[in-house]
């Protein structure tokens, strides 16, 4: 017992994300980050912002950014909340809307960040199981319940939950704020292929946005760290009601003014406005992913078939901590998570294509 320490951190067991290695040499497919740089005009709009006016505090309420986001949304700025990366605005959900008498749900395999807000706030929980096939199943979750949160894209799995289904989990929990976590939807959706050229031409993204005018009890939160190939400039948002929106705003005013610098809204705001280069990095994303999971499929790998930026694959024979090791060995990095029914599962976020090419003549290797 440290005697200085408050008697909740004594309680507390942190998230640990995945590592951000000092060699720059290492094949990095471990913590989901886009392979491809930012749109070149971000990097113009953060040349820009860096000057004198640094010495000035920035908007407390990033309104540039609410509205780029809005109007990228078919939203107002009423509906727009913004954090310093989805993890911060995750935080002020539990504590803003999750908060309350009766447990809140989610998935048994999920992002293993909610159950540590779930104890830092003193948040009451009760995991669901995922079915055999990993798939959330709407009627498990009809109990009484303080809310509702999970991916969509699941993480770590990679598995989409369709709208129908979010709209029927949505009628169905009307008294509870039901928050779907969209860090990976932007690489969901079904590909459209060109016949001339075979290349991924176009996708509809399967984003449960527009059931917020119809869902009052609905909250979508996205991330620009992925298909906007951001990690680096922490920014997050929250779509929902206004009055949702509210209740993170005095949370976020209660804790810190200004969550996002001047650096980062000027950035956000010029990869929101960048449609083409959102959508040509994310359709190449998904393309290797094809190519990757058929090549893994041929490896002998069972592959979880994914709609996010990274697949979730499980060799038969061969024990999963075993083969990140000696991944690692061959200087690439995937994620190995050693929790219960996943622990013989591997996450491997998916690269270039120069980058997937060398995981998959490792794994060779590995195999022989
Ligand atoms: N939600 C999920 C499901 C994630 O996997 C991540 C990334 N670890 C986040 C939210 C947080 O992303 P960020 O804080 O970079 O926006």
């Amino acid at each position: 017992m440290n005697p200085y320490w408050s008697a909740l951190v004594h309680t507390l067991t942190p998230y640990v994300p995945g590592e951000q290695p000092k060699l720059a040499k290492l094949i990095k497919l471990n913590t989901n980050e886009n392979p491809y740089g930012p749109s070149p005009h971000v990097l113009e709009a953060l040349k820009e912002e860096a000057s004198d006016a640094l010495r000035l505090y920035p908007d407390p309420n990033a309104d540039r950014l609410k509205e780029a986001i809005a109007k990228r949304n078919g939203l107002t700025p009423r509906q727009i909340f913004v954090g310093n990366g989805s993890d911060e605005v995750l935080a002020h959900v539990f504590l803003a809307l999750l908060k309350h008498s009766k447990p809140i749900l989610f998935p048994d395999i999920t992002y293993s960040f909610y159950p540590v807000y779930c104890e830092l706030y003193g948040v009451e929980y009760t995991t669901v199981p995922l079915t055999d096939r990993f798939e959330i199943e709407v009627k498990d979750y009809l109990a009484p319940n303080g809310g509702i949160i999970f991916p969509n894209p699941n993480a770590p799995t990679g598995k989409l939950l369709g709208l129908a289904e979010i709209e029927k989990l949505l009628a169905a929990n009307q008294g509870s704020v039901v928050v779907v976590d969209e860090a990976y939807i932007d690489f969901g959706g079904e590909t459209i292929t060109s016949s001339a050229t075979s290349s991924v031409t176009s996708s509809v993204i399967p984003t449960a946005t527009p059931l917020i005018d119809r869902f009052h009890n609905l909250l979508v939160v996205q991330t620009l760290s992925k298909s906007r190939s951001l990690a680096g400039l922490r920014v997050g948002f929250a779509m929902g009601h206004p009055d949702l929106i509210e209740a993170l705003e005095r949370v976020k005013n209660s804790f810190n003014s200004y969550p996002l610098d001047r650096l980062a809204i000027a950035g956000a705001v010029a990869a929101i406005e960048d449609e083409a280069h959102f959508d040509k990095t994310r359709l190449a994303v998904m393309a290797s992913r094809t190519t990757l999971s058929e090549e893994l499929t041929t490896l002998g790998f069972e592959v979880i078939p994914s709609a996010a930026n990274f697949i979730f694959v499980r060799h038969p024979t061969r024990d999963a901590g075993q083969l990140a090791a000696a991944l690692r060995s061959n200087n690439i990095i995937v994620r190995h998570f050693k929790l219960p029914r996943i622990e013989q599962y591997l996450r491997i976020t998916i690269g270039t294509d120069e980058e997937c090419a060398a995981l998959v003549t490792a794994f060779k290797g590995i195999l022989k």
